[in-house]
């Protein structure tokens, strides 16, 4: 790990030492307060954190607001994007360390974190710096009473000051995900990455130095919410916008703080998603896409299934060969090649998947596979590992099957009929992500329209395109962004009407 972020502790083991990033400077907080990096995977200490406290949240978006007016806010859109097309490229030349770091804070395999956590993270700057010069704004020519008319053209400028809260499921992925639109707008941010994944935010910074980026357009305060570095950003009255990513229930309070002064939010949180496997599915490719979304990064993924819905012809099938798959799941640390899946990324979030296994016992699930905590080798005896888990039987208002758990498992349910299987995907107060497995196009292009959901794959998963619409209905967030609807969020559009 780079010197500017790391020391030798006594015993010479290289441990993390994750500073705030604060105009362009790694700064110890100035509460002199740390706290502990935990590794998900053996439950030891790899590094401490500098918790900012409201004097360092204040410099942040002091540092953040001057650089608006500083160079940053000369340069050209094309000028803008060169150097972000600069960050993505020292992502890609420091992949090793950007890799370890997200490896050792979450406990996710290589093998995902090398093929999508990392690269996203760069090609998140690429996208939005070519968005930015080839998305155009609108332009009307208008009638005047005099005959002559008037021109009105609408320019993008950047909102300000932006604050990102970022999760820790897909630490780097999701916080570049906010960052790379916000600065290809022109804006400045400050991010509060997750006190359980810190490091590939801090370690960005050392990025933008290398590249250029004027000292204040990218800082990172590092804390938790409640009274600690989110809270002190939130309702920080410096800030022009907010940009979340996160539980519905911070999401709620997060918006609380942003309606003081009328700030923007973007808002983009939890889930419980549905798939619909229909009898006339491709049955292996129904399989193969169930296995990712319920169990990929040990279930944390928001957009991730957690309520399969299987035709009833088919169902005692789907069940069996499905527990059958993911019976198979080698859980391993990252450097092992052969680890199909991690642990969970704390204690804390063990302890509440690990109560949803019991109440699932409790509301009558019949356990198909899995249910607590596996057995793993001495040395990974204190990891937050959990068993991918498949469960049936439960009713329709249990617990487990209407509020979002965040692991790997999933309920499978028998239904008959089309609109049976579309009312059973919209009966939870969430409306992120759904799947459609069905080989039959007619009933796909009727069925999708009338599942709620921000976005509803059919016959896939988790497949991206960054300039398509993303985000949430009801609980599941406010907004869109990816494509325009990122440079919607992160610019305001003026105006300009010319009389001739
Ligand atoms: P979380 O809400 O606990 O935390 C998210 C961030 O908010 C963290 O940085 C946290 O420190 C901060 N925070 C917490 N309380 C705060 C407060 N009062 N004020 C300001 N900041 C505060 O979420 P998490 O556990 O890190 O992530 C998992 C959740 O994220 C799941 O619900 C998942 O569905 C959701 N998620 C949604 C998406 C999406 O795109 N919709 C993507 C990934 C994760």
């Amino acid at each position: 790990m780079a010197t500017t972020n790391s020391q030798a502790t006594d015993d010479d083991a290289v441990m993390s030492d994750v500073k705030n990033f604060i105009d362009g400077q790694y700064r110890e907080s100035a509460g002199a307060r740390t706290f502990d990096n935990i590794n998900p995977c053996t439950g030891a200490v790899i590094g401490r954190v500098h918790e900012a406290s409201q004097e360092d949240v204040d410099a942040a978006v002091q540092a953040a607001r001057a650089a608006l007016r500083g160079p940053w806010g000369s340069l050209s859109e094309a000028q803008r994007g060169e150097m972000l097309h600069a960050v993505a490229q020292g992502i890609e030349r420091r992949f090793d360390e950007f890799l370890a770091a997200e490896c050792a804070d979450t406990g996710k395999p290589r093998s995902m974190a090398s093929q999508i956590d990392i690269p996203r993270g760069a090609a998140n700057f690429r996208v939005f710096a070519d968005a930015v010069k080839n998305i155009s704004t609108e332009a009307f020519r208008t009638a005047t009473p005099d005959g002559k008319g008037a021109f009105n053209v609408a320019v993008r400028k950047p909102k300000g000051v932006i604050a990102v809260i970022s999760p820790w499921n897909l630490p780097l992925l999701l916080m570049t995900w906010k960052v790379g639109p916000a600065l290809a707008c022109g804006n400045t941010v400050v991010v509060k990455p997750s006190e359980e994944t810190p490091t590939t935010t801090s370690l960005l910074g050392e990025v933008m130095n290398e590249v250029g980026v004027p000292p204040g357009v990218f800082n990172v305060v590092n804390g938790f919410g409640p009274k600690s570095a989110g809270e002190f950003l939130t309702e920080h009255p410096g800030v022009d916008a907010i940009t979340f990513t996160g539980e519905t229930r911070t999401g709620e309070i997060i918006t609380q703080a942003a309606a003081k002064g009328l700030r923007d939010v973007s808002m983009e949180c939890g889930g419980k998603n549905p798939a619909l496997v229909f009898a006339d599915c491709d049955m292996d490719k129904a399989i193969e896409g169930t296995l990712r979304s319920a169990f990929a990064n040990c279930g944390q993924v928001c957009l991730g299934t957690e309520r399969v819905f299987v035709q009833r012809p088919v169902f005692d099938e789907f069940v069996a060969r499905l527990a059958r798959e993911a019976g198979r799941f080698r859980l391993g640390v990252p450097e092992d090649g052969s680890t199909d899946m991690g642990p969970l990324v704390s204690h804390e979030h063990q302890r509440k998947v690990l109560s949803y296994y019991q109440l699932a016992v409790e509301e009558g699930a019949e356990v198909i596979l899995g249910g607590g905590v596996p057995e793993m080798p001495a040395e990974l005896a204190g990891g937050a590992w959990i068993q991918p888990t498949i469960w049936t039987g439960l009713t329709d208002d249990a617990r487990v099957v209407n509020e979002e758990i965040f692991g790997p498992c999933c309920h499978i349910r028998p239904f008959d009929t089309e609109d049976e299987a579309v009312a059973l995907a919209n009966a939870t107060p969430y409306g992120l992500a759904a799947a459609i497995w069905t080989e039959n196009v007619s009933r796909a292009l009727r069925v999708a329209p009338q599942v709620d959901s921000g976005i509803c794959w059919v016959n896939s998963w988790f497949l991206r395109d960054l300039r398509t619409p993303f985000g949430g209905t009801r609980q599941s967030g406010i907004g869109r962004e990816g494509g325009q609807h990122s440079l919607e969020f992160y610019s305001e559009l003026q105006n300009i009407c010319i009389k001739i």
